[in-house]
């Protein structure tokens, strides 16, 4: 196998992202800058008039998106051309470009929100009856009415602007600390070479098969951050007070709420992933058992956690093998959407290769008029082939959503995203379990399908129930200190992973190595996408044509409708416990397979 990066310019063009569908050529992108740069003053006109009548707020709101829609384009060009070749200097000054109009706009746009939050609410209304183009915002206007109740005066709002940099500061110490200060010890890896514990490196040291070597990297790593837990404790303090008092001041009853409002999921949907989830408890304790088998150890440690269990696969899929794979996968979505998705391989929407400069990882991106482009840094293995299927998943929804809504409502909500993803994964999971002959690779497939659910149904859940935990407790008053943290994280561990596993008490610091307890309630988005995909995708493979029908209405609907409102419409009503049962039991029902294989 060759390990050589190639240079960007040696790529084959068909292997690139069409990125000459948006614009022809580099000039063209800064004709298009530039005629930006002077268009953007048109928006000034309309400050402090949008209330005068139906056809100047018409006038207005059109002009936003008009503006907004080719600012899209401009700035999807130049951050993805800068994506390709980091090092290629001509394209970083491009994106600082990028983002020096997307600020320029925004701070031209900025009074349009405020603006229209404070007009009478019967005002809107009888303008929106009065202007039949208006009805198109009938959507927008309703989510506004329902963040009005929270919107103060405007010295309190002006008040609550400037200490936002402040409020912030946590946050940002946390970054510094955890990201720049902070340096992890050296410890010897297989080879006895000294290596020195990244964050990075983490990861695959935890996973490796010699166990001196996670054992001595997790406890290397913990004791890190033992020696700093007060200074953590600090800063994760300080970030759930700066959720409280922003919920807070603006009248919500509790910093759950406020973040939840923000994208209209009722509180509800959150409790009930957490108890559904530790309901089927049970189930990862079967796993955990599992694992203790197939490891053949006397005790399961913490430290055994992310070790392969199947080993020694040789399972190579080459970039050819995984489309056909992707493409036959998603055949019980009907022809039309295997057809588009035959047509985005064939029209260049994905940049495949690694090379030199490229960034790495993989996303699914684009703007509304352009294609949805893939990132990749293929590598021939069951990793990228689950990756490709997932950002098609992603690029199809924006596909769908895009040549059915207008620019308004061309885009989604992160809680809907990643149910059209892993649908995509979910149904390549079955084909490839369909197909495969060989034992030891339907093994390798299923301990894969465990592994995600873990770490995203079980793992999120948990990262979720920590985060209730500790607002929680500040809102009642209470104080958060290292020792606190620490024991209540630890005591979730021992809940989650159940008596087969030896709860190291190292475990308990690793609330602070998690950079997503700063996201503001954010993860438990994961768990219940993951969940609504898998109930969606049974629906789809049992039910047929209705079930198909349902889902490609809801890859249609963008955001012009809520998130609830269309998974409800899709089939899944995510304030019930039904999508989280439904998808335990693919969870129980992939335990059962694997536990037979292995007994075979
Ligand atoms: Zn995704």
């Amino acid at each position: 196998m060759s390990t050589k990066i190639v240079e960007r310019h040696e790529v084959p063009v068909n292997d690139t992202w069409d990125l000459e569908s948006i614009f022809k050529s580099d000039t063209e992108w800064e004709q298009s800058a530039t005629t930006f740069k002077e268009q953007v003053s048109e928006i000034d006109g309309f400050r402090n008039k949008l209330s005068e009548s139906a056809e100047t707020l018409y006038l207005a709101l059109s002009k936003q998106l008009e503006l907004q829609e080719k600012l899209g384009q401009i700035f999807t060009y130049a951050h993805m051309r800068h994506d390709q070749d980091t090092g290629n200097s001509y394209y970083s000054a491009l994106q600082d470009k990028a983002y020096g109009l997307v600020s320029l706009f925004e701070q031209r746009a900025s009074y349009i929100t405020p603006e229209l939050l404070a007009m009478d609410p019967a005002t809107l209304d009888r303008f929106v009856t009065e202007h039949k183009d208006l009805q198109l915002f009938s959507h927008l206007f309703d989510q506004l009415r329902k963040q009005r109740e929270h919107i103060l005066s405007e010295r309190e709002e002006e008040l609550l602007a400037r200490a936002k940099e402040a409020l912030n500061t946590s946050s940002q110490a946390y970054g510094a600390l955890n990201n720049a200060d902070l340096a992890f010890p050296s410890i010897k890896n297989e080879k006895g070479e000294e290596v020195q514990i990244t964050h990075g490196r983490f990861v695959s040291l935890l996973q490796s098969e010699d166990r001196d070597v996670r054992k001595a990297a997790f406890e290397a790593v913990y004791a890190t951050y033992e020696q700093y837990k007060n200074t953590f404790a600090a800063t994760l303090s300080g970030q759930v007070k700066s959720d409280i008092f922003n919920a807070q001041s603006r009248n919500y009853a509790s910093a759950r709420e406020a973040a939840l409002s923000e994208t209209h999921i009722p509180v509800g949907v959150y409790d009930q992933l957490i108890s559904t989830v530790e309901d089927h408890l049970p189930l990862l304790h079967r796993y955990v058992k599992l694992r203790k088998k197939c490891l053949g150890v006397d005790e399961l440690h913490m430290y055994d956690l992310y070790t392969p269990i199947i080993k020694d696969v040789e399972f190579q899929v080459s970039y050819e093998e995984a489309k056909q794979k992707v493409i036959e996968a998603v055949k019980p979505l009907g022809e039309e959407y295997v057809e588009r998705l035959t047509q985005g391989f064939e029209d260049r929407w994905v940049d495949i290769h690694e090379n030199k400069g490229k960034r790495s990882g993989a996303y699914s991106s684009g703007a509304y008029g352009t294609k949805p482009f893939i990132l990749m840094n293929w590598q021939d293995d069951v990793d990228n082939l689950f990756t490709l299927a997932h950002e098609f998943g992603h690029s199809m929804h924006s596909d769908y959503t895009r040549r059915t809504q207008p620019y308004l409502y061309g885009d989604y909500t992160i809680f809907v995203a990643e149910v059209a993803s892993t649908l995509n994964e979910s149904l390549l999971h079955h084909h490839m379990i369909q197909t495969l002959e060989e034992k030891e690779k339907k093994l390798y497939i299923l301990n894969y399908f465990l592994e995600g659910f873990r770490g995203t149904v079980f793992r999120q859940t948990m990262f979720a129930e920590f985060e209730q935990m500790i607002h929680e407790k500040v809102e009642g008053g209470g104080a958060l200190t290292a020792e606190e943290l620490t024991q209540m994280y630890y005591e979730l561990n021992v809940k989650y992973y159940g008596p087969d596993m030896v709860v190291d008490k190292e475990i308990g610091f690793e609330w602070a190595r998690i950079p997503h307890f700063y996201y503001n309630f954010y993860v438990f988005q994961y768990a219940t996408g993951y969940s609504a995909a898998a109930a969606l995708s049974k629906q789809i493979l049992e039910e047929g044509q209705p079930a198909v029908d349902r889902f490609i209405d809801f890859l249609k609907t963008g955001s012009s409708d809520y998130p609830i409102q269309m998974l409800k419409k899709a089939g899944v009503d995510m304030t019930t416990s039904e999508p989280v049962e439904q998808a335990m039991k693919l969870f129980e029902t992939t335990l059962d397979q694997i536990e037979q294989l292995i007994n075979d």
